[in-house]
Formats: structure tokens, C-alpha cells, sequence
């Protein structure tokens, strides 16, 4: 699976998005070591505490079927579904990141559909609490 068919990915699950009240269209889509691919989108609710990120759904769905190693994940965003920019992932979503994966974990961030930027979990979540902390 290269970058760009995980960014592909994330692309398509971006469609799905249920975003009524902010506008912002986000996919993701996690590879796991073994090679299966998790999709997710953001899921708005009225009560807007409720809402859910992109990122935090596809962890959650593999999770949820057992899986939990993790070598990359792919964000695409953008308000209307329009991505014309960067869409990292939110402080939440990184520390669920940091819960299950280590510091090569990779994502991937679409800046287009050509165009992505990739940096590591080590990177964009540095001196964090992890389950190290608390075992
Ligand atoms: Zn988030």
C-alpha cells in the first residue's frame, strides 16, 4: 500500500462525511501492519459533544474488531469537502493515536489529491503521556 493509495483512500471515505453543521469534510484511512485498511469520516451531532473525528472512527473500527498495530494513517479535510490545505489531526485524536501506536507511526496529510506531507506520531505529538506512563 503506497501513501497515495491511502490518501486515495481517505479521499473516498471523506465522501461520507456527515458534517451538517460545520461544512468540514474529514477521511482517514489507517493501514495496519498486517495490510487491512480501515476507513473513517467525521460524524457531527447536534448536541455537538457527541462528535466524532475522521481519525478516531477508523481506530475505533479496528479496534473494535481486534486489531490494534498500526503502521499509518492517511487525513484528508477541508470545508465542503474541498481539500486545498493541510487537515492535521486534532489534540483528542492524537492522543488516541499515541495510545496505540509508537513514534514511526506515520501520517500521511493530503494537502490535494496529488500533493501530501508525511511526518511521524514522534513529530506531531512529542513528549507525550502514553500507556508507558501508567503500566
Ligand atoms: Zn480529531
Amino acid at each position: 500500500m503506497t501513501d497515495l493509495s491511502l490518501l486515495s483512500l481517505a479521499l473516498e471515505a471523506m465522501e461520507k462525511s456527515y458534517s451538517p453543521y460545520s461544512g468540514c469534510k474529514v477521511g482517514a484511512a489507517l493501514l495496519t501492519k498486517e495490510g487491512k485498511v480501515y476507513t473513517g469520516t467525521n460524524i457531527e451531532n447536534a448536541a455537538f459533544s457527541p462528535t466524532v473525528c475522521a481519525e478516531r472512527v477508523a481506530i475505533f473500527k479496528a479496534i473494535s474488531e481486534g486489531v490494534t498495530d498500526f503502521s499509518a494513517i492517511a487525513v484528508v479535510g477541508g470545508k465542503n469537502g474541498r481539500v486545498d490545505g493541510i487537515f492535521a489531526p486534532c489534540g483528542v485524536c492524537r492522543q488516541v493515536m499515541r495510545e496505540f501506536c509508537d513514534d514511526d507511526f506515520k501520517i500521511i496529510l493530503g494537502i490535494n489529491e496529488a500533493e501530501y506531507k508525511t511526518i511521524t506520531l514522534g513529530e506531531l505529538l512529542p513528549l507525550s503521556f502514553s500507556p508507558k506512563d501508567v503500566k
